[in-house]
């Protein structure tokens, strides 16, 4: 590969998780995200948080975790909640290849369109992490990339904590906010519960990520343009 060849990948791979991509935003809305499930314990509480607050939300799966617990993904869809792809394995994105990561988006959006029958075309890479290569060829596969900008780091918070709870009543929502939390830990649960009692004005301007992008059934390969900065995280 030549230097300048080189050079230009490695500039992609350090600029695109940051300058990266969320569909227009054309509503007052916010959504809560939840990745890296679903998890046989906290999902379903977490599930059951969401229906006592009456909020929708957005999980994106990793399949393989999925294909372990396809009632839970099942729950998840029955439940009025979207559901976005977020590969097989959740694979280190620096050893995974383009056309491996391709694979792996296949097989999580056919279980997952398999289980709930409806198509999936929502997509968020692990880390946030993508390459030129890698985007095209999900542009090629259909789908909408969906990174964030809220992120709780709630991965990072021991599990007995509650070091949610000051981010949740110091948060401030924007519209078009996309937060990132996970549903394999407990902290999204606790986050919930306590927006549901202490935080109305965050809950009513929750919706799906498809809603709050304004991505109608024919309109899933909306061009994704640059919203703002975004974080990286797990
Ligand atoms: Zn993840």
């Amino acid at each position: 590969m030549s230097l300048i060849r080189q050079i230009a990948k490695r500039t992609l791979t350090a600029l695109l998780p940051r300058d990266a991509i969320v569909a227009r935003v054309t509503s007052e809305g916010i959504a809560l995200t939840f990745d890296d499930g679903p998890h046989p314990e906290f999902t379903p509480r977490l599930l059951d948080s969401l229906n006592t607050a009456g909020t929708t939300a957005t999980f994106f799966v990793v399949g393989e975790r999925a294909a372990r617990h396809r009632e839970i993904l099942q729950r998840i869809a029955d439940d009025g909640h979207e559901i976005g792809n977020h590969t097989w394995s959740h694979s280190e994105p620096r050893e995974t290849s383009a056309r491996k990561l391709i694979d792996e988006v296949r097989r999580t959006r056919d279980l997952i369109e398999d289980v709930t029958n409806r198509e999936c075309h929502l997509f968020r890479p692990p880390k946030g992490e993508l390459t030129l290569r890698k985007l095209l060829a999900l542009r090629r596969e259909q789908q909408t990339i969906v990174l964030w900008n809220q992120d709780t780091k709630d991965y990072r918070m021991p599990e007995a904590s509650d070091e949610i709870v000051p981010w949740c009543r110091g948060y401030q929502p924007a519209s078009g906010d996309i937060v990132l939390m996970h549903d394999n830990h407990p902290h999204a649960i606790t986050a919930v519960e306590f927006l549901n009692n202490e935080r109305s004005d965050v809950l009513s301007r929750c919706q799906s990520v498809s809603q709050l992008l304004n991505l109608s059934s024919g309109d899933r390969t909306a061009s994704p343009k640059i919203r703002r900065t975004l974080c990286t995280g797990s």
